[in-house]
C-alpha cells in the first residue's frame, strides 16, 4: 500500500534527525522508501514559542497494518531522542501518517487521514510535490487541491533548492 507521511524536526541537527528518520523507516519489515520531497523551513504551528521546524513529506509502500506502522513510528521517535510529550511542541522527530490509500480509520490511537492535515501548509505544501494525484478519501479533494487553498495555516519555506 501506498502510505504518504509527514515528517518534522525542530531540536537537535534538524537535518540530521529527518535524514536518520528516513533511514529507519526504510529500514521496517515489509517497507521501502518510494519518494521524498525536499526540505522545508516552516513556521512553529500551534506553541508558537520555540525554534522552527523543518518539514518534508515521505511515500512509502509498505505491507505492514496501520497499527503496527503507527507503533513503529513512535519506536523511531523514541529511539532518535524524542522525550517532550508536548503537544505541537518541540521535538527531535514527529512522524505522522497522513493518507494511506482511501482508508479511513478511527481509532483511539490512530486516525486516517490525519485529522488536521487539510489546512497545513507544512504538510500540503512537501505532499503536494510527491502525490499531487493523492485523494483525500473524506473530502474528495487531491492533495494539489488541497494545497492551493487560500488561507493554508504557517509560512513555509523551500530550502533545498538542487533538484
Ligand atoms: P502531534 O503529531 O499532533 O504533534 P504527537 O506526535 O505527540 O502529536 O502524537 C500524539 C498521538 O497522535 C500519537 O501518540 C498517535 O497515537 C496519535 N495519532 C493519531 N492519528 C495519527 C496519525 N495519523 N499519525 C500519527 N499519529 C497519530
Ligand atoms: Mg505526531
Amino acid at each position: 500500500m501506498a502510505v504518504q507521511l509527514s515528517l518534522g524536526s525542530n531540536v537537535g541537527v534538524r537535518g540530521r534527525n529527518l535524514e536518520a528518520a528516513l533511514a529507519a523507516l526504510g529500514q521496517l519489515p515489509e517497507t521501502s522508501l518510494t519518494r521524498r520531497s525536499r526540505v522545508y523551513e516552516t513556521e512553529p504551528y500551534g506553541v508558537r514559542e520555540q525554534p522552527g521546524f523543518l518539514n518534508m513529506a515521505v511515500e512509502i509502500e509498505t505491507g505492514l497494518h496501520p497499527l503496527e506502522l503507527l507503533e513503529a513510528i513512535k519506536a523511531i521517535e523514541g529511539r532518535l531522542g524524542r522525550r517532550q510529550a508536548q503537544r505541537w511542541g518541540p521535538r527531535e522527530i514527529d512522524i505522522d501518517i497522513v493518507l494511506w490509500d482511501d482508508l479511513i480509520l478511527d481509532t483511539d490511537t490512530l486516525t486516517v487521514p490525519h485529522p488536521d492535515f487539510r489546512q497545513r501548509a507544512f504538510v500540503l505544501i512537501p505532499l503536494s510535490e510527491i502525490a499531487p494525484e493523492a485523494v483525500d478519501p473524506v473530502t474528495g479533494r487531491t492533495v494539489a487541491q488541497l494545497a492551493a487553498q487560500p488561507g493554508l495555516q504557517g509560512q513555509v519555506l523551500r530550502l533545498d533548492t538542487g533538484d
